[in-house]
C-alpha cells in the first residue's frame, strides 16, 4: 500500500475542487484500514469513496483514506424466493445494481446511477424514485476505527432514517468495508414514484420489468440531473425538510400549490428543491458557483469556484429559505 503526500484531491471528488491532502492512501483490504490507522495514530483521517458527496472547504491537514476494497459479489444464502449477496465495499454502487438487475433481482432497480461506492450508501441511507438501500440491507460490515476491529450491524442496529444511519451518526468511527442484501429473483418491481410512474406510462409500458425500472431511472436522472464529469456537483446539496402538519397547513394558507408528502409522526416531507425554485435561486450563478438551471436542489461549481464559495452561497440559500417560510434546510452534502 502507498501513502502519497500532498496531493490534489480534484479527480477524487465530484465538485472538482482543487485542494490537497497531506497524506493519501488507497486500501485494497480491510486489514490495511487498521495498520494504517496503527501508522497515523493521531492524523486527524477521511474516509473517501468517490468524493460524490463532499464539500471541502480547505486542504485537508490529515491522511485521506480512499475506499477501493474490490472482489466478487458473493451469493451468501439463495432460497426459492430470495438471494443474499455480500458486496465488497470498493465496487461503484452502479455496477452493483446493473448486475442485480442482469440477475433479474429485484429490489435496488431504482437506485441506479447513484453515484459513488456500495459502501458508502448505508452511510447516508442512500434513496432514490421511492426506495432506500435499508429496504434491501440485511448487514453491514466494518471496521471499528475506535477499538480496530471488525463488527457487523443488523439493519436494525444501523439505525437507518431519512439520509441517515449509525454511521453518519458517529462519522469516522467506523469505515465500512462490505455490505448484505437481500434481493427478490424475478419479483415484479413496486413503482412508488410518480416522475417514474409517468416515464413508464409514456413508453407505453403497462407491467414494468425489473430492466423497464432500471433503464427508465437511468433515463430520468440523465435528463434531469448534471453530470459531474461536466459539470462539478455532489447531487441534491439540501435535505428534504420534514416539518409539522400545522407549519405546512399554515404555508399551504399562503403557498396553495406548496408540494407536501405526509411523514411518520404527522409530519410533512417538504421538497427542498421546490423551496429553493419558488425563492427564484433556480439558474442563480455568482462566479463560478450557482444553483442548477434545470434542478434547484443541486449546487455546481462551473469551473474554478471554491469550495468557500459553494458554502457561502449554500448559506445564503438557507438563510433565504428561512426568511420566507420559517424552514430550516439541513445539508445532505458533507462539509470537510
Ligand atoms: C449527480 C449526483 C446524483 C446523486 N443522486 C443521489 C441520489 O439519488 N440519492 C442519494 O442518496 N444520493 C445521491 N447522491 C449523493 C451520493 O452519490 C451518495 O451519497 C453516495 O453514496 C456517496 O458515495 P461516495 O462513495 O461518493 O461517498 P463520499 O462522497 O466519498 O463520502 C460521503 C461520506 O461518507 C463517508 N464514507 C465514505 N465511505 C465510507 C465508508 N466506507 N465507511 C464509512 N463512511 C464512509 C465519508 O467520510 C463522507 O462523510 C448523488 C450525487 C451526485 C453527484
Amino acid at each position: 500500500m502507498k501513502i502519497k503526500e500532498k496531493i490534489s484531491l480534484r479527480q477524487f471528488n465530484t465538485f472538482g475542487l482543487d485542494i490537497s491532502a497531506d497524506y493519501f492512501a488507497i486500501v485494497t483490504e480491510p486489514q490495511q484500514i487498521i495498520k494504517l490507522r496503527k501508522t497515523f495514530p493521531d492524523l486527524p483521517k477521511l474516509i473517501l469513496g468517490e468524493g460524490s458527496n463532499v464539500l471541502f472547504l480547505e486542504d485537508f491537514h490529515g491522511l485521506v483514506v480512499r475506499n477501493e476494497i474490490k472482489g466478487d459479489i458473493e451469493i451468501i444464502d439463495r432460497q426459492t424466493d430470495y438471494v443474499d449477496i455480500r458486496i465488497p465495499g470498493g465496487m461503484h454502487w452502479h455496477d452493483v445494481v446493473t448486475y442485480a438487475v442482469e440477475q433479474n433481482w429485484q429490489g435496488i432497480e431504482s437506485l441506479a446511477l447513484i453515484p459513488g461506492k456500495a459502501g458508502t450508501a448505508p452511510f447516508q441511507n442512500i434513496g432514490a424514485y421511492g426506495t432506500e438501500i435499508a429496504a434491501v440491507l440485511i448487514a453491514c460490515h466494518a471496521i471499528d476505527l475506535k477499538n480496530l476491529t471488525p463488527v457487523s450491524f443488523t439493519n436494525e442496529q444501523c439505525a437507518f432514517g431519512y439520509r441517515d444511519s449509525i454511521f453518519k451518526q458517529n462519522k469516522g468511527r467506523y469505515f465500512i468495508t462490505s455490505m448484505d442484501l437481500r434481493l427478490y429473483p424475478g419479483r415484479p418491481p413496486r413503482i412508488r414514484y410518480r416522475a417514474l410512474e409517468n416515464k413508464l406510462k409514456e413508453k407505453g409500458i403497462k407491467k414494468p420489468s425489473i430492466l423497464d425500472v432500471y433503464q427508465s431511472v437511468i433515463e430520468i436522472r440523465r435528463a434531469k440531473l448534471p453530470d459531474p464529469t461536466v459539470t462539478g456537483n455532489a447531487g441534491s446539496f439540501f435535505k428534504n425538510p420534514i416539518i409539522s402538519r400545522e407549519h405546512y397547513e399554515q404555508l399551504k394558507k399562503k403557498y396553495p400549490d406548496m408540494p407536501g408528502y405526509p411523514f411518520t409522526d404527522n409530519r410533512v416531507k417538504i421538497p427542498a428543491g421546490w423551496l429553493i425554485d419558488r425563492a427564484g435561486w433556480k439558474g442563480f450563478r455568482e462566479g463560478d458557483a450557482g444553483v442548477h438551471p434545470k434542478q434547484a436542489l443541486v449546487l455546481v461549481n462551473y469551473g474554478k469556484a471554491s469550495g468557500y464559495e459553494i458554502f457561502k452561497l449554500s448559506e445564503r440559500i438557507r438563510a433565504d429559505i428561512f426568511d420566507r417560510y420559517h424552514i430550516e434546510l439541513e445539508r445532505e452534502v458533507q462539509v470537510v
